[in-house]
């Protein structure tokens, strides 16, 4: 696959992230499409942010402190 080489950003592969794997991906010039180098998961730089974004919400609370909790 010779066309495909880093882009001008290394994005990190959110499905991957999501099981707690750090893979850079592989940028298509031609067709803008981002490729990981280990799953099957591929899109565009908006799907890669989009699912950037859902990577957040599993880490969104990792520097609060939970004290209360509602069910004791
Ligand atoms: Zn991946």
């Amino acid at each position: 696959m010779a066309q495909l080489g880093k882009g001008k950003l290394n994005y990190r592969c959110p499905s991957c992230f999501m099981r707690d794997l750090d893979i850079d991906m592989f940028y298509n010039k031609d067709t803008g499409i981002y490729s990981c180098i280990r799953c099957q998961f591929r899109g565009t730089e908006a799907e890669v942010l989009a699912g950037n974004e859902d990577v957040r919400k599993k880490y969104g609370a990792m520097y609060r402190r939970f004290d209360k909790f509602d069910f004791d």
